[in-house]
């Protein structure tokens, strides 16, 4: 009986763990966003693929390992699942987000940054300024998590509130650049036609 493996490509999230556990099967894509189903047949992000009996463990294992259950292993005869990995729900905490910009905005001890999109050189340009008006660094790409891993990288930003804004402006301005849309920074992208 074939047992065979199913992934959800919309699921992941890029962090590798069926990677370490079935290389046989998983590497991510160029930009390590995503996991691939090697030698797959598949649409609309779900892959199928044999399992060879020797690498089943390993699959399994993937499966097991994989946050955001996007791999299920089953016998393709019955359709049972072979394993079933569930994301655990009970007794989950329900927060509803709030958060008032002026009162609890702090500034980053680092700096700001002035973002903007470069369509002369077809790229997104985010400069660091440890003072006011006065630029140390510009940071340039066109793939968001590059960017800003970068700027991790370069230790140019301490304040975590401050790192996720900088991730939305930045993938605000990649989208805008890709899709030939105006970009102001802190506003919101006129999607209206895409
Ligand atoms: S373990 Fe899951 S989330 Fe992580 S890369 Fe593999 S499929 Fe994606």
């Amino acid at each position: 009986m074939a047992k065979k493996v199913e992934y959800n490509q919309g699921k992941c999230i890029g962090n590798g763990n069926c990677v370490a556990s079935a290389p046989y099967y998983f590497q991510l894509n160029e930009n390590g966003s995503k996991a691939i189903l090697k030698n797959s047949k598949g649409k609309d992000s779900i892959f199928i693929s044999t399992i060879e009996k020797s690498k089943l463990n390993d699959v399994i294992e993937a499966a097991k390992q994989c946050p955001v259950n996007a791999i299920r292993v089953y016998d393709d005869e019955t359709d049972e699942d072979i394993v079933s990995v569930n994301i655990k729900k009970d007794k989950v905490e329900e927060i509803k987000a709030e958060y008032n910009d002026l009162k609890e905005f702090v500034m980053d001890k680092k700096g700001y940054f002035l973002i903007r999109v470069n369509k002369e050189k077809q790229r997104v340009e985010v400069a660091h300024c440890s003072e006011i008006n006065k630029i140390d660094v510009m940071v340039y790409g066109t793939n968001p998590l590059e960017i800003y891993m970068t700027i991790i990288k370069k230790d140019l930003i301490e304040n975590m509130g401050h790192a996720a804004y900088l991730g939305r402006e930045i993938q605000k301005a990649c989208t805008a650049l890709k899709h030939n849309l105006e970009y102001v920074q802190d506003d919101e992208l006129k999607i209206n036609h895409l």
